[in-house]
């Protein structure tokens, strides 16, 4: 997957669904940031990104946040959105690593390359039903895992793990846990071949809201914080 395939799906969803658009135009100024970061993060690209959102940022109240902060502060803050821009800079950074560096698929709850939790599952076509993968959103690697075992506690009984849909996003489904209360939405490439896993998670946000009205936690949140 490249940063413009990324950046050409922000488009096509900001153009087909009604879903947030400003959030994926600002996705779309991000990942056009990303896919200009040089080799490893530099204190030049913080600066360069603190510049882009002064610009764009969606949300005034991001401006509040804007301070001067050294790189090396923002890696130890504890504010959301000094993890967001360190986020920014750092998920370029370990999705070309993790490019240079394949790593076996194996079957296991966190990203074989870096270790995070998975922030979606994605569906590919094999066979009569398709495979289900797990998706890193730090570096984006993907590795196979069982349909039927929640990447959380474990739980394997079918009747835990209920999946709901809705009928905004025929091709996104949120894959839930009843034992431990976690979920994660799961991608559908065979419902939409065209989706980019990654950014169609970050653009159906409605699903999220759902699911925590429902009293279950995200196993782990995207770029955005959701
Ligand atoms: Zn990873
Ligand atoms: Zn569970």
């Amino acid at each position: 997957m490249t940063w413009q395939r990324r950046i050409e799906r922000a488009q096509e969803l900001a153009k087909e669904s009604a879903v947030l658009p400003e959030v994926l135009d600002f996705y779309q100024q991000i990942a056009r940031f990303q896919s200009n970061l040089a080799d490893g993060p530099a204190p030049a690209d913080l600066e360069a990104l603190l510049t882009l959102i002064r610009r764009t940022a969606p949300d005034p109240r991001v401006h509040a946040h804007l301070p001067e902060i050294a790189w090396d502060d923002l890696l130890r803050s504890a504010d959301p959105m000094h993890a967001f821009f360190a986020r920014v800079i750092l998920q370029a950074d370990a999705a070309a690593r993790a490019r240079r560096n394949p790593t076996a698929s194996e079957v296991q709850p966190r990203c074989p390359f870096c270790a995070e939790k998975p922030v979606a599952a994605v569906l590919r076509p094999e066979g009569d039903v398709g495979k289900r993968f797990l998706l890193c959103g730090l570096c984006f690697t993907e590795w196979e895992y069982r349909r039927l075992l929640c990447p959380n506690c474990g739980e394997e009984d079918k009747d835990k793990l209920p999946v709901y849909t809705a009928e905004e996003f025929p091709h996104i489904r949120v894959e839930s846990c009843d034992t431990c209360r976690v979920y994660l939405k799961s991608i559908d490439l065979t419902k939409d071949g065209r989706a980019v896993p990654e950014v169609d998670e970050l653009a159906s946000v409605v699903l999220d809201l759902w699911a925590a009205e429902h009293g279950y936690t995200k196993l782990q949140p995207n770029l955005f914080g959701m």
